[in-house]
């Protein structure tokens, strides 16, 4: 079958091949544990269940309005107003099966070919997938451990150019779990105002923060709302990956672009599942600071662990359930060392390549599994690298 040719260009997420090749492993008898995926490992809160069950039964069946239901779109505005202490009103909200759908959708919609995309590097390998679909020129932004994995904001400066069209920052960060801290996010935005640039903030780990850090979203800085996509959703907060939900924030003239998009392809986020989203963010949000609370646990574990072993070296970050350590001392490229893991070990992670030529030297772990499983798995990789 013919395939065209812009499919070249499209990129993809490496965390779900290696998934498959792990369970490939599974099938012939070999016990795996997987650090590979990024999603929690806890269930959906129950009241958020039973408000989807409810939903269901309601007959919240139908299509709904492509943007989302109006229920869902207010109780976003109140909750990211009240969380972020900006001003958010529901005609600025899209909601989306899933937050991928905000990237690919504010891309197609703001960037034309031959502008200039700066984005993290290592990072989440759609940003890059996406430039490159839409015929932009990817620019990455070297996150390093020796700044711990922060923005270089003078480096930044170097990289923008006349055909800067968009920035995208994601704090706290996947795959090294880094943050942006105040003052970082508030030099960040000046740089936008002085050069227009619009601004993809991707805040999906907003919530998941350790030993106190405040998250600062970039809309609370002078001249940002206005140049502003937020990027979030309830995969990573509530546990609910496996139900695509997710939404943008943006300025209003935007919304119907961007809701245009939704009617080409989705038509609409399912309804049931919206008014499951809205329960769970008017709902308590106990189990939230609940799983931050393990998360923690299982956060110091991990680190703890592999600057025990030889040649790995990790940075103790301070946000998502990523851990990024720097894997030089083993003499191994990133990529051999993860096959290596997973072949040998029975350990599923991924290669920091996989997140963009930046992350050569580095593995990424997701510790979203139980603290016996880290355990086992840090157990079996000291084996395999002694
Ligand atoms: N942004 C980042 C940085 C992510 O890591 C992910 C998922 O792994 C997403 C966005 C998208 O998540 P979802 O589409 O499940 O909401």
């Amino acid at each position: 079958m013919h395939i065209a040719k812009r499919m070249k260009t499209l990129g993809t997420e490496t965390a779900f091949e290696v998934l498959v090749r792990a369970r490939a492993l599974e099938a012939k008898g070999k016990d795996i544990i997987h650090l590979e995926i990024g999603e929690p490992d806890f269930d959906t809160p129950g009241f958020i269940r039973s408000a989807g069950k409810k939903a269901l039964d309601d007959g919240f069946t139908h299509y709904g309005p492509a943007p989302g239901l109006p229920e869902l779109r207010k109780a976003i505005a109140e909750h990211m107003s009240s969380r972020l202490g900006v001003d958010f009103n529901q005609d600025q909200v899209v909601v989306t099966p899933g937050g991928k759908p905000i990237m690919f959708f504010v891309i197609l919609a703001c960037v034309d070919e031959g502008d200039e995309v700066i984005y993290p590097n290592p990072g989440f390998p759609i940003y890059e997938s996406v430039i490159n679909f839409v015929g932009a020129k990817p620019i990455p932004m070297p996150l390093r451990e020796a700044n711990e994995f922060r923005v270089d904001v003078r480096e930044l400066e170097r990289l923008i150019t006349p055909k800067t069209r968009m920035l995208i920052i994601n704090t706290p960060g996947n795959p090294t779990g880094g943050i942006l801290t105040k003052e970082d996010t508030k030099k960040i935005a000046e740089l936008a105002v002085k050069h227009d640039l619009i601004v993809l903030s991707d805040e999906i780990y907003s919530r998941i923060l350790y030993d106190g850090f405040e998250h600062v979203s970039i809309t609370t800085f002078p001249g940002m709302l206005e140049r502003t996509i937020i990027l979030d959703g309830f995969s990573k907060t509530f546990a609910m990956t496996g139900w695509r939900l997710g939404f943008g924030i943006m300025p209003e003239e935007l919304v119907p672009k961007v809701a245009q998009l939704q009617i080409n392809s989705n038509s609409c986020t399912a309804s049931f599942v919206q008014i499951a989203g809205a329960n769970a963010l008017t709902g308590p949000q106990k189990e939230v600071d609940e799983m931050v609370k393990e998360f923690t646990r299982r956060r110091d574990a991990i680190v703890d662990g592999l600057n025990g072993i030889p040649g790995f070296h990790c940075h103790r970050p301070l946000g998502a359930f990523y851990v990024f350590p720097n894997i030089t001392g083993t003499g191994k490229t990133s990529r051999a060392l993860a096959d290596h893991l997973l072949d040998q070990a029975g350990v599923a992670c991924l290669s920091g390549t996989a997140f963009g030529a930046y992350g050569e030297g580095y593995l990424r772990f997701s510790y979203a599994n139980s603290i016996e499983n880290i355990g086992k798995a840090l157990e079996r990789i000291r084996r395999s690298i002694a």
